[in-house]
């Protein structure tokens, strides 16, 4: 890599702190390159290509590519910022950023299987998740297996036979089921399984899976890590071993890549994040308390809230409770609508993790692909809603929705 001031990196470059840097710390400066020009901010390198100064470093660099990046689909120095940047948060040794949250899910699963090969998952997950899981893996020739709640005794039975691959998201979206990832993985690595955990819910700021003893980690950057609703990403974690035999292969030749400008748009992003979820956590513990003392309300789906299944196994292995909480409504799917359609501030909309406060109707919406049976299965009904809660003041959210209920 050419140091002049043309090159990577900052020549001259003060060292780097010689203790561990809090998450605070590292989420604004971690994975910083800069160029010669000394930039404050990262740069933005919008470029699929690279040049070489000789033929000779051409070569070099494809055999060495850790020297000098060859193509944007396979790194890119904005991208790479990102991945360090999310890699140190995270506590992982490697990260590889993808173009949205499916392509990281899909990826990390789909380098590691083959036909003959069995997978066993939670069921309660994010529809595209499931389908991927019960769908097109299947259709490949891929076993796989979903696991109904947190019961030790039925994870034991699953894993009792070679697996290859356990899939486990939590908390599950949208009802904020939490399954044991120290148990999981523990029973997993039994039998030789790689275990991957969705952590989008949560973010790196509220649950670090591979404390927990999680190989893989993968985040839909899309949701609490932009938080702005500005761009689709995605994100994988693991060791050394899991990316490099097998996570970068397959994402190298089959190019899920994140674009450099989502790329910066990410590293601004996480330079604020655990402000941000830490506020809208707060927010949604204050709302899922609010909304236990409501008589319209059935079930408050908050493991905030000691009333959750998973409350005790939260506080075990969460430093947070979430963002957002899943509302089963006594009445029909018409009283429901209308509770909607009345809100003034919160907006009706699919995504989640936003700085704006986001509610939607899964049913009909997010995980309409489901058959009513496996949306059953996940607790979701007719008046099941989901509140991704944002930044806004507590105070004018409790207040829309009294509004909206009366
Ligand atoms: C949104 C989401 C995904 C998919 O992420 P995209 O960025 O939309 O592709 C995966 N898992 C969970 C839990 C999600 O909420």
């Amino acid at each position: 890599m050419s140091k002049d001031a043309w090159g990577y990196q900052e020549p001259n470059r003060r060292p780097a702190p010689n203790w561990k840097v809090n998450p605070q710390t590292s989420q604004v400066r971690a994975g910083v390159t800069r160029t010669g020009f000394g930039e404050t901010s990262e740069a933005l390198f919008l470029n699929s290509g690279f040049t070489y100064s000789s033929a000779q470093e051409a070569e070099d660099s494809f055999t060495d590519e850790t020297d000098h990046f060859v193509y944007s689909r396979f790194g890119n120095p904005t991208v790479a910022m990102f991945e360090n940047r999310l890699a140190e948060l995270e506590g992982a040794e490697l990260c590889v950023a993808t173009g949205s949250g499916m392509a990281a899910m899909f990826a990390s699963v789909a380098c590691m299987v083959k036909a003959g090969d069995r997978v066993v998952a939670t069921a309660a997950m994010f529809s595209s998740c499931h389908v991927v899981l019960t769908e097109f893996l299947p259709a490949w020739g891929v076993e796989v297996e979903l696991v109904k709640g947190t019961d030790e005794k039925v994870w034991a039975e699953a894993l009792s036979k070679p697996t290859k691959v356990v899939f486990i998201e939590s908390p599950s979206n949208p009802l904020m089921e939490i399954v044991d990832i120290r148990m999981i993985s523990d029973l997993a690595h039994k039998v030789g399984a790689t275990v991957i955990v969705d952590n989008v819910m949560a973010s790196p700021i509220m649950q670090r899976p591979l404390e927990h003893g999680a190989d893989v980690v993968m985040y839909s950057a899309t949701k609490h890590i932009d938080g702005q609703g500005r761009v689709l990403a995605g994100a994988v974690l693991g060791s050394f071993g899991y990316m490099n035999d097998y996570f970068k292969p397959f994402f190298r030749h089959t190019g899920p890549s994140l674009s450099p400008f989502n790329a910066w748009v990410l590293l601004k992003s996480l330079e604020t994040l655990d402000m941000r979820v830490e506020r809208m956590a707060n927010n949604a513990q204050k709302i899922a308390e609010f909304l236990s003392t409501r008589p319209e309300i059935e079930i408050v789906s908050f493991p905030g809230l000691p009333s959750h299944p998973g409350h005790e196994l939260a506080k075990k292995q969460m430093t947070g409770f979430g963002t957002t909480i899943g509302i089963t409504f006594k009445g029909t799917k018409k009283d429901v609508y209308k509770f909607m359609d009345g809100l003034r501030i919160i907006d009706i909309s699919n995504n989640l993790g936003d700085s704006k406060s986001l509610i939607t109707h899964p049913a009909s919406t997010t995980h309409r692909r489901l058959s009513p049976q496996d949306q059953l299965a996940m607790g979701i009904t007719a008046t099941t809603l989901r509140l991704s809660v944002g930044l806004e003041h507590s105070d004018d959210l409790i207040r829309d929705i009294a509004q909206a209920l009366s």
